[in-house]
């Protein structure tokens, strides 16, 4: 039997799992870290802390499953995305990283527009400029900290750097670079002409593979740190997106996930490259090899329920406690009471801005035509219906790119839900799929990639669909009512947006 374990490196942790080749996991373990946030609006991590994690959990998943490491065929790296580790000439790390959710380049992205071009960048790049990119972090580096930015030799992205520490490569693979802005999307290459135009050394940045491409082995040093074997191969890796689309199969063309997370992602697969040319939905490499995605991230999205639940939910959180269950259940009970279009009560989820599809940070939230007669399952449903068209806003523009599914995956803590299931499938008007996976999603597409890599399976998409099992499936019901709600709140934010931004200089 081979073995293979993937490493996913979370904001909040790492986890780490080992699997056999038919995708059953032996063993897994996670190691927190800290986030630092400096001053408002930054966010850092010690890339140290990403080692001794990744050590640790290592460790733990060869001892818990008493797998050999001689039988671990390979690793596979996947993470968050975007964020901007700087090595010295000696590899040392210069200053902390600058992780995606960091806000602070909002002047350096201006400044990459202007000197690339706006519709350059988002034909090379597939993305505009934007804040959590990495492109922006390096430029203001170069600005705020220029001694720092001298001794500046190697770039990296978070996993990268754990590579670097397993393998003494420095290297990347395409679907992470995707979220730099430095990337030749449609190519899959760097490109030199945003290089230049930015100024930065192309000898900084890794050498670029395919996910599914061997990118290192585990040198003697690594192993006597994380009790692998010298020479175990390491491949590519993915950004965790991309990696968690291999974990819950969606690895061909017409196929998709939707994630109510604390944000909101739809991440649709193609064998195509299409760009929205207005930068609304993000288009990144996938990591299976000739393919692309297109995704598509709002920011309130479990996050609008979380903040109901903490605000107006005081009653449903002490029932909950007393009765041994989830508030969201009790919320999601009183919600299902109220009937479609929540007795006339629209809600707009931009809590903290949007990205897409409005890309507006000056959006904000907002609840329309409150009544007297409203009840907290009122608002309740409201809430979790404009999360819902939300998503469909997204899943729309993707539908324009030609790249929309007919069933999509549904993961993350809201997809717990079988009513908002329901409501996804009926505002959405598809299938959807529930997702036996949601936890082990990275690290489960990562440890697939090192099989890949290591010869033990033939492909990304035939392992996917070998080891990922379906799950239930949930159909759109033909006339559930949402049309004219769906209608009107597309209305809504246009009508506002000059009031959110009077209202932020207020
Ligand atoms: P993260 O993106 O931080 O990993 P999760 O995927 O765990 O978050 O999703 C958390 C969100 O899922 C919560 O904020 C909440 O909105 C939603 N959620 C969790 N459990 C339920 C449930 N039983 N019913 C409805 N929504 C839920």
């Amino acid at each position: 039997m081979a073995y293979m374990i993937g490493v996913d490196l979370g904001t909040s942790g790492t986890k780490t799992a080992l699997f056999d080749e038919q995708g059953r996991n032996l063993a897994s373990c996670t190691v927190e870290y800290p986030l630092s946030q400096p001053h408002n609006g930054w966010a850092e991590q010690d890339p140290e802390h990403w080692w001794q994690a990744a050590k640790t959990t290592i460790q733990t998943v060869l001892s818990k499953s008493g797998v050999k490491a001689s039988d671990i065929k390979g690793i596979g790296l996947s993470g968050q995305m975007h964020g901007l580790v700087m090595l010295d000439g000696d590899g040392k790390v210069l200053r902390p990283a600058i992780l995606w959710c960091d806000g602070r380049t909002g002047e350096e992205c201006a400044q990459i527009t202007e000197r690339v071009g706006r519709e350059k960048l988002i034909a090379i790049t597939a993305n505009p400029a934007l804040t959590g990119f990495t492109a922006g972090k390096i430029l203001w580096v170069r600005r705020h900290e220029p001694e720092i930015y001298e001794r500046c030799r190697h770039i990296l992205l978070p996993k990268d750097y754990l590579r670097y520490r397993l393998t003494g490569e420095f290297a990347t693979e395409v679907s992470d670079a995707s979220g730099m802005n430095l990337l030749d999307v449609p190519n899959r290459c760097w490109s030199r002409e945003i290089l230049d135009a930015l100024e930065i050394d192309p000898a900084w940045l890794g050498t670029m593979h395919e996910s599914a491409d061997l990118a290192g082995t585990v040198t003697a040093l690594a192993a006597q740190e994380t009790g692998l074997c010298p020479g175990t191969p390491v491949a590519g890796g993915a950004g965790d997106n991309a990696a968690a689309a291999i974990g819950t199969a969606v690895v061909r063309p017409g196929r998709a996930f939707v994630t109510l997370g604390t944000s909101g992602v739809i991440f649709a697969h193609s064998d195509k490259v299409t760009i929205d040319p207005q930068g609304r939905v993000h288009t990144f490499c996938a990591a299976v090899p000739g393919s692309w995605t297109a995704m598509s991230c709002t920011l309130s999205a479990g996050l609008s329920l979380q903040w109901l639940r903490n605000q107006c939910c005081q009653e449903e959180c002490r029932l909950a406690s007393e009765q041994g269950v989830d508030p969201y259940e009790l919320m999601t009970a009183a919600a299902q009471k109220s009937p479609v279009g929540a007795n006339r009560l629209l809600f707009l989820p931009y809590l903290m801005g949007e990205r897409s599809p409005l890309l507006d940070e000056k959006a904000r939230g907002a609840f329309v035509g409150l009544s007297a007669m409203h009840t907290r399952g009122d608002l309740v449903r409201a809430v979790m219906e404009g999360v819902s068209y939300s998503q469909r806003q997204c899943l729309d523009i993707l539908r324009d790119m030609g790249v929309a599914p007919d069933t999509i995956t549904a993961c993350g803590g809201g997809a717990r839900s079988p009513f908002w299931r329901q409501m996804l499938a009926d505002v959405l008007g598809c299938t959807i799929q529930t997702s036996p996976l949601t936890l082990e999603g990275p690290a489960l597409g990562a440890a697939i990639l090192a099989g890949v890599c290591a010869g033990v399976y033939d492909s990304v998409p035939d392992a996917a669909d070998a080891i990922v099992r379906p799950g239930e499936l949930c159909r759109a019901q033909a006339d559930a009512g949402y049309e004219p709600f769906y209608d009107l709140y597309t209305r809504l934010y246009p009508a506002l947006k000059d009031s959110f931004r009077e209202l932020s200089a207020l």
